[in-house]
């Protein structure tokens, strides 16, 4: 229970990692607000946390929006009492060069995967602040880091999260607030089926393709949800502004 009396919000919670990483919360005595864009998806991880006998809420909100956000983290607020943990974690995929993307598919791209956790801090931070720390985790990615093919947007805005997150920890360093980025390779998740979809691929090759790593096999949601539990305890009070990498040995 290395989370016992500890406050967190999951956005993508009802995702493949998002969900894993909300049950991996709950089982260390974590309340969890679960936030989706997929209202029934997100209440259906509520349920499986409230129904193992933990404290969960769903809320529905697009991330990217700042009404929407501040009614996240109002309600957690009203709900549980605080907030010690968030995990940014909502995201979005393209799978287009530059010259095929759209201004409309970059902006969206970039509204779910870097304006919200922007946002996600500006209204979580005074509440940290005040209760004099916390700890936030962004999911950035593997192609954050070193890039990769056709996803121009994804690995921009993946590349923002990074440094986005080495800001963060820089400035509210002093008020005790640790801020952390999760970089997954591939983890088999609805993301990865989208994917194969987006480049008109067969499934189960794509799939193949993504377990050619060091470790031979793809990664499951339950791995990063482990880091992602780390990062929000104690167990890891001296870490902050990193990057960590958890995707098999596929870049090195
Ligand atoms: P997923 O598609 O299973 O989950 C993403 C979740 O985010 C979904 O439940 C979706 O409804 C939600 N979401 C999307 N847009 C939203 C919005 N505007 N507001 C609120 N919720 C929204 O994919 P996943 O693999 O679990 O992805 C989680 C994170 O991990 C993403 O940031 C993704 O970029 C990152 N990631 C995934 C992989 C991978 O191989 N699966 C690799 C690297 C990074």
């Amino acid at each position: 229970m290395r989370l016992k009396n500890k406050k967190a919000i999951v956005t993508g919670g009802a995702g493949g990692i998002g969900r894993a990483t909300s049950l991996a919360l709950a089982a260390e005595g974590a309340a969890v607000a679960v936030v989706d864009l997929n209202a029934e998806a997100a209440e259906a991880v509520a349920e499986e946390i409230r129904s193992a006998g933990g404290t969960a809420v769903a809320i529905a909100a697009d991330v990217s929006s700042e009404a929407d956000i501040e009614r996240v983290v109002a309600t957690a607020q009203a709900e549980f009492g605080g907030v010690d943990v968030v995990f940014n974690n909502a995201g979005i995929i393209r799978r287009t060069t530059a010259v095929e993307t759209t201004v409309e598919e970059w902006d969206r791209v970039f509204g779910v995967n870097v304006r919200a956790i922007f946002l996600m801090c500006k209204h979580v931070v005074p509440i940290m602040e005040a209760a004099g720390g916390g700890s936030i985790i962004n999911t950035g990615s593997g192609w954050g880091l070193k890039g990769g093919g056709q996803a121009i947007s994804y690995c921009a805005s993946k590349g923002a999260v990074v440094n986005m997150t080495r800001a963060l920890a820089i400035d509210h360093g002093p008020a005790g607030i640790r801020v952390n980025s999760v970089n997954p390779g591939d983890v088999n998740t609805g993301m990865l089926s989208d994917e194969a979809r987006q480049l008109g691929q067969d499934q189960a090759s794509f799939l193949a393709e993504a377990a050619d790593r060091p470790l031979r096999r793809m990664g499951q949601p339950g791995e990063v949800a482990q880091a992602v539990v780390w990062l929000a305890s104690d167990d890891s009070s001296y870490v902050t502004g990193a990057a960590l990498v958890v995707d098999g040995g596929g870049i090195a």
